[in-house]
Parts: C-alpha cells; structure tokens; sequence
C-alpha cells in the first residue's frame, strides 16, 4: 500500500503544479506561492495546503475548485483541501520564472521585497491581514521598462493589483502589489 500511496502523492503535485492562477492563466498557483504542500494526512488522504493570498481575494475559492478539478480528473479522490493562514503568503514567494511570466503577459511584478518577512525560514507569526498604507515605489513599465509609471488606481482588475500607465508608452498596466 505504501509505494502505491507514494505513486498518488507523486501525481498530485504533478497535476497542482501545472493548475494555473485563475486571474493570471500564465503562471501557476505552485509558482506563485498558492500551493504550499500535498501530504498525507493522519487519516491517509491526501491533503493540499494552500494559502491565500490577498484577504478577500475572491480567487481563493476559484483556485480550491480548480485543485478539486485537476484532482478528480486525476482519479485522486479521497483528497481534502486545507487553507494555512500562516506563515502569511507574501510576493516574496513569487518565483522568478513566475516573475518573468507575469512582465512578458504585461502585468509589472512586485518589486522589492516585504520587509517583515526578511526571508528568515519558519517564521509564522500571526499577522493582521490589511492593505499596507506603505509608500509603494513606482514599478517599471512591463512593456517598454520605462521607470516614469503613474498610478491610476489603488485597485486595478482585482484587489491584488494596482492599476498603472507608462507615461513614455502610455499604456495602462496592472501592478501586481507587493504584500
Ligand atoms: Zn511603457
């Protein structure tokens, strides 16, 4: 039963990572963060960790449907899907591949890095979920690298993401907000 188990574990990652971020189809939810693990649980079913992003991002529930449906297509059932509030999801989780993917589909990455999270392993403190009143620097331009960016809204197609415009090509972008 145990090298049968492995086998289902193995495949169930294989099928998470190519499940892709419902509101930015280019990336994965693995690549950005979305999926922290598929394990065994005590029980012997198969559990997918994910944690949210944004608080209130209504992509979360999307993204629980999505892994149900790559799951049940994959024959994996019983499985159960877990949400981990901590350690808090932060872009720093963002992979670089992903960060590549997000300027070539014109959406500028997050740049810098959120500094209470300093990169330090394991660290899970409780944070309270609000929108950083912060000063964010200006992100370059996905589509020409201009640094001279304006911000049009704090919110752009969704709440994750700032909405921009290049003031030497004059296109609008979405900013994908540091967190
Ligand atoms: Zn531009």
């Amino acid at each position: 039963m145990q090298a049968t188990a492995d086998h289902a574990l193995e495949r169930a990652w294989e099928v998470l990572e190519s499940v892709p971020d419902p509101e930015i189809p280019v990336v994965s939810i693995r690549e950005l963060g979305i999926l922290r693990d598929v394990r065994r649980a005590a029980d012997g079913q198969i559990e997918v960790v994910i944690t949210p992003t944004y608080s209130g991002c209504p992509a979360m529930s999307q993204i629980a449907e999505d892994v149900a449906h790559a799951l049940d297509v994959a024959e994996l059932a019983p499985y159960r899907i877990a949400t981990t509030l901590a350690p808090a999801w932060t872009t720093d989780w963002i992979t670089d591949a992903a960060r590549e993917k997000l300027r070539a589909y014109g959406i500028a990455p997050p740049t810098g890095n959120c500094g209470s999270h300093g990169g330090s392993a394991g660290q899970a403190a409780e944070q309270p979920i609000t929108f950083m009143p912060k000063p964010l620097p200006a992100p370059a331009c996905p589509h020409c690298g201009s640094p001279h960016t304006e911000r049009l809204a704090q919110f752009g197609s969704t709440a994750c993401k700032a909405l921009y415009r290049c003031l030497d090509c004059r296109e609008p972008f979405d900013y994908f907000k540091p967190y």
